[in-house]
C-alpha cells in the first residue's frame, strides 16, 4: 500500500529505521494529515530540509492536474482564501483553504504555511503537492512549495472570475465549500454551551436566510452582530455537513459586520423532483410534490423514552431499558413522484392535522379498539394514494432519505389527472411493495 512504500522511500532517504518512520506516518495520517504533508513533516523531524531527491515538477494547466501527479507547478488566480483552525497531535494548526484557477479550470487547495494568499492574486505555485479528495485532485501548498507573483495573468473565464472573493447565495452553498462570503438575515439564533475540545464553551446556532433560501448555521466564536439578529455580511465562512444537511460555519477567522441594507428572505423555496432532491445528498429547505404510497411502521400513536426521546417498542428503550413511555403522535409516510421515493416525517402537530384528532382522541380510539394500530390505520386510510405538497429539511444518510416536514398539504391537482399520473408512474403496485419493505 501507499503508506508502506512511502515509509520505505523516506527511511532510505533519511537513513532511519523503516518501522519507526512508518509508525510516525501512520500516526499523522490517523490525525487526517494528508500523506504528502505527513511526509514533509517527517523530513523536518529527521532533519532533512530538502525535498529529498524528488524531480522538479513540470508546469501544468490546472485543468490537467490529476490525482496521480505527485507534484506540479501551476500558475493562476487565487479565487478564495479562507483561514481555518484544525488540530492534530494536540496542536492547533492554522491552514488556508480555497480555490485556484487558470484558463483551463479551477482546483481546491490547502496551504499549510502562511503564504499571505489573497483573493485576486496571480501566482505561480512551484512544487505544489497533489492529493486526492473525494475522487478529485487538490493542491497542497506546504514547506517545499515556492510561491511567486506571476508575470502573465491567465485569462480566466467570467464564471470563475465571479468566484473571486467567494460571494455566494445560500442556495448555492454546498458541503465542502470554503472561504465563502454571504449577506444574510439572522432568522433564528440561540446561545448554547457545549463540551468543546477546550472544555465548556458557548456557541451560537440558528438559521440564516437570504433572497435565495435558508440554511442552518453554527457560530463557534459568538459574534454580537449575529446574536443581535442584525442583517450581516460574513466573510470567510465554510460549509460542513451536519445531520445530513449543509450548515454554514462561522469561525474565529470569519469577519462579521452589520449590513446597512435589509436582506429580503425569499418566501419561495426550491421545488424539486424527489429523485433530484435525494441526489443532492441533503437540503435544508425544499419543496416536493408526490403521492403518499404507504405509511411505515412506527406511525400513528407511539411511545417515546422519557430520557432520550427516541421511539420505544413494548416499553423498552434500546439505551435506557424498561421505561415509562411518553405518548406521542408521528407519521412516517413514503412519498413517491415517479423519479424517486423518500420518507416524510410528520411531527405531532402535522400528524394531528392528517389524523383529524388530538393525542387524547388517539388514546381514546386505541383504548376502545384495544389496539393502538387503529390510529395508524386511520391515517393510512386518509392519506395513501393522495398527492401532497411537502416542505421541509431533507437529510440523506445511512438511514435513508428523510424529510422533516414543516408543512404538509394536499396538492391542488385535479383528482382525475392525479389518479392517471399515479397509475402511469406506478407500474401496478410493484414499486409500492418494494419501497415499503
Ligand atoms: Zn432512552
Amino acid at each position: 500500500m501507499e503508506l508502506d512504500e512511502r515509509a520505505e522511500d523516506l527511511a532510505s532517504d533519511l537513513g532511519v529505521d523503516k518501522e519507526e518512520v512508518k509508525a510516525d506516518l501512520q500516526n499523522l495520517v490517523e490525525y487526517s494529515v494528508p500523506l504528502d504533508e505527513a511526509t514533509q513533516s517527517l523530513r523536518r523531524k529527521y532533519g532533512d530540509g530538502s525535498s529529498g531527491g524528488s524531480v522538479t515538477p513540470s508546469s501544468k494547466d490546472v485543468g490537467e492536474v490529476s490525482p496521480d501527479d505527485g507534484n506540479v507547478t501551476v500558475t493562476g488566480v487565487v479565487l478564495t482564501a479562507g483561514k481555518r483552525s484544525i488540530r492534530y497531535q494536540g496542536d492547533d494548526h492554522v491552514i488556508v483553504e480555497g480555490r485556484f484557477a487558470d484558463d483551463t479550470g479551477a482546483i481546491d487547495y490547502t496551504a499549510w504555511e502562511d503564504f499571505g494568499l489573497e483573493p485576486g492574486d496571480t501566482i505561480t505555485a512551484g512544487n505544489a503537492g497533489v492529493r486526492e479528495w473525494d475522487g478529485q485532485p487538490e493542491l497542497n501548498l506546504g514547506e517545499s512549495t515556492s510561491l511567486s507573483v506571476a508575470e502573465d495573468a491567465p485569462a480566466i473565464d467570467d464564471e470563475l472570475r465571479a468566484e473571486i472573493g467567494g460571494e455566494a447565495q445560500l442556495a448555492a452553498l454546498e458541503t465542502g465549500d470554503r472561504a465563502r462570503t454571504v449577506e444574510v438575515a439572522v432568522l433564528e439564533c440561540e446561545r448554547r454551551t457545549i463540551d468543546g475540545r477546550d472544555g465548556e464553551t458557548d456557541i451560537l446556532s440558528g438559521v440564516f436566510g437570504d433572497e435565495s433560501g435558508r440554511l442552518p448555521f453554527t457560530n463557534w466564536d459568538p459574534a454580537p452582530e449575529i446574536e443581535n439578529g442584525d442583517a450581516v455580511r460574513i466573510e470567510n465562512a465554510y460549509v460542513q455537513e451536519f445531520r445530513g444537511v449543509p450548515e454554514v460555519n462561522v469561525s474565529e477567522f470569519s469577519q462579521v459586520s452589520t449590513l446597512e441594507r435589509e436582506v429580503d428572505v425569499g418566501a419561495e423555496t426550491t421545488t424539486m423532483a424527489v429523485g433530484e432532491a435525494v441526489d443532492t445528498g441533503g437540503i435544508y429547505d425544499v419543496e416536493l410534490v408526490g403521492n403518499v404510497i404507504a405509511i411505515r411502521d412506527g406511525s400513528g400513536l407511539i411511545q417515546r423514552c422519557p430520557e432520550c426521546y427516541r421511539v420505544i417498542q413494548k416499553g423498552q428503550c434500546r439505551t435506557h431499558g424498561e421505561v415509562d413511555g411518553v405518548d406521542d403522535l408521528r407519521v412516517k409516510a413514503i412519498l413517491d413522484d415517479g423519479t424517486g421515493a423518500l420518507t416524510v416525517v410528520l411531527d405531532d402537530e402535522l400528524t394531528q392535522q392528517v389524523y383529524g384528532g388530538t393525542l387524547e382522541d388517539a388514546l381514546e380510539a386505541a383504548r376502545e379498539a384495544m389496539d393502538q394500530e387503529v390510529v395508524a390505520d386511520e391515517i393510512r386510510d386518509r392519506v395513501v394514494g393522495r398527492e401532497y405538497r411537502v416542505r421541509g429539511h431533507l437529510s440523506v444518510d445511512e438511514y435513508g432519505a428523510n424529510l422533516d416536514a414543516e408543512s404538509f398539504a394536499e396538492s391542488e391537482h385535479d383528482p382525475e389527472e392525479r389518479a392517471r399520473d399515479f397509475l402511469e408512474d406506478h407500474d401496478g403496485l410493484a414499486t409500492t411493495a418494494e419501497v415499503s419493505r
